[in-house]
């Protein structure tokens, strides 16, 4: 499905993407399922707190360094902004930048606001976010409340836009709009898209756009794509409006996650011809290996990239060997995000790993593309069948999975799943970098991070022996899938 950009809301994903969140089975058959047209999102009769679409979009536009977002919504929906700002400073230390925290206003909208309409205190808030932050563009982004009540956000920034004169863009990511929160990534590079990317004034061949989260891993990504004869431009996070705004400019566009960067990159190439490089993510050999190729084949640079590829191979050898040895036949469950669930699972079994079990938070049947997840098509070809199930963030599950299994390690890309691993005594390792594991020296660095958590699990069993978890054994004997909806036959 082409992407839309004549609107101010991205289709959501269970629309455009086939996306579920509710699924339990292997690869090869979620893939099967997907190919044929079959993959039905499987509901739950009970369901623990999860992540919203809004707080993706907001955390994504705020690391913008000269803009600010106006969330219209009651308090309670900006919760998660004190991550975001953790975030944004843990950024700008790395980079030796002056701390200054996330330009965020909210409406806090009341019952009364919810009954007589939010206008008035959304114009206060934007004309507030002008006068404080003097950003070069305004993000509103929209809640639950503010869609049920039916405010008319599109009239109202462009009022605001004509009295101040920069761009006040809405950003429609309520949470009820779609089960999936990554849907507020798209949400939020919509509003990118349709208000602040400019045409092209002249194209730059060496310049690639790189869709990233925090680019920590910048000086790296800069080393190679030096030697490639490349200029990454990262994104979004840390990046200006100006910057942003020329990303129409590049040779290409390329990302190290396949759920956050597709949105951007097919849309940017349907709209102004920058080739999206469509591959697996660069975590693993197999992963940076088919990363570098892919860019190299598009901008031509396949000799640079095959040299690289061919000296770097030469260099990690031994080291990948040691540690092929020591982690060999060791087991792992994997929760994360689709894309980095399974190219993590993949990453994991090139050390010889037995993944018994991935989760991801959500699935999409395709990319944007048009194809299956390379992934999960990559993950199709090796001849064991992992077991995968779909588990938007869902606790319980998680519990019961690590019970059943009890692997040597869990490995998960958000807190609120990890901390759990190491409640029940099974060292857990947090990925909250995206360049973990990237590329050769990442991989190995990665390998032995595994390697040292699992030989010195001291922290985690001596956790558990003191902590009681909340579930009742009720809870615990049940089969890790008691809730969720059964597969029609
Ligand atoms: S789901 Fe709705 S009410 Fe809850 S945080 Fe998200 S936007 Fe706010």
């Amino acid at each position: 499905m082409a992407i839309n950009l004549n609107r101010s809301e991205a289709v959501i994903r269970e629309k455009r993407l086939k996306s579920i969140i509710g699924y339990t089975g292997t690869v090869k058959d979620i893939l099967e399922k997907t190919k044929s047209g079959c993959l039905k999102n499987r509901s739950r009769s009970f369901t623990q707190t999860t992540n919203c679409s809004s707080g993706c979009a907001q955390f994504y536009l705020s690391t913008i360094t000269d803009a600010a977002v106006v969330n219209h919504a009651p308090i309670g929906c900006l919760s998660d902004a004190v991550g975001a700002d953790v975030g944004y400073k843990w950024g700008q230390n790395m980079r030796n930048w002056e701390k200054k925290s996330i330009n965020v206003i909210n409406t806090n909208m009341s019952e009364e606001t919810t009954v007589f309409g939010g206008r008035k205190i959304l114009k206060a808030a934007i004309f507030e976010a002008y006068r404080r932050f003097k950003p070069k563009a305004i993000f509103v982004t929209t809640s639950c409340a503010s869609a049920i009540i039916g405010d008319d956000i599109d009239s109202l920034v462009q009022e605001a836009e004509e009295e101040i004169g920069i761009p006040v863009v809405p950003v429609f990511c309520e949470g009820f709009r779609s089960q999936i929160w990554a849907s507020g990534f798209d949400a939020a590079f919509q509003a990118l898209l349709t208000r602040i990317i400019k045409p092209p004034v002249k194209k730059r061949p060496e310049l690639v756009n790189l869709i990233n989260f925090t680019a920590s891993g910048s000086e790296i990504i800069k080393k190679i794509f030096d030697r490639l004869g490349l200029v990454p431009q990262f994104g979004i996070p840390f990046s200006s409006i100006d910057e942003i705004s020329r990303m129409s400019e590049a040779a290409a566009t390329i990302s190290v996650c396949g759920t956050l960067g597709g949105y951007f990159g097919n849309a940017l190439e349907q709209k102004y011809g920058v080739p999206y490089v469509t591959a697996l993510q660069p975590h693993g050999i197999k992963g940076i290996e088919d990363w570098l190729r892919n860019l190299g084949s598009i901008l031509n640079k396949e000799k640079e990239v095959e040299e690289y590829i061919s000296e770097m191979q030469e260099t990690i050898k031994p080291e990948l060997s040691k540690l092929r040895e020591k982690l060999k036949g060791k087991r792992a469950v994997v929760g994360m995000g689709p894309s980095f669930s399974h190219n993590y699972i993949r990453l994991l079994e090139e050390f010889g790993i037995d993944v018994v079990w991935g989760l991801s938070w959500h699935y999409d049947a395709l990319h944007d593309h048009g194809g299956c997840p390379s992934c999960t098509l990559e993950l199709e070809k090796s001849e064991k069948d992992v077991n995968i199930s779909v588990n938007d963030q869902q606790n319980h599950e998680l519990v019961n999975i690590l019970r059943k299994y009890k692997p040597d390690i869990f490995i998960g890309r958000h807190p609120g799943q990890s901390v759990w691993a190491i409640k029940m005594g099974i060292p857990s390792i947090m990925v909250g970098d995206e360049y973990s594991a990237f590329g050769y020296e990442g991989t190995i660095e990665f390998g032995y991070r595994i390697l040292d958590e699992i030989t010195n699990s001291n922290l985690a069993k001596n956790l558990s022996k003191r902590i009681t978890l909340p579930y009742t054994e009720w809870w615990l004997e049940q089969e890790e899938f008691t809730f969720l909806e059964r597969e029609a036959k």
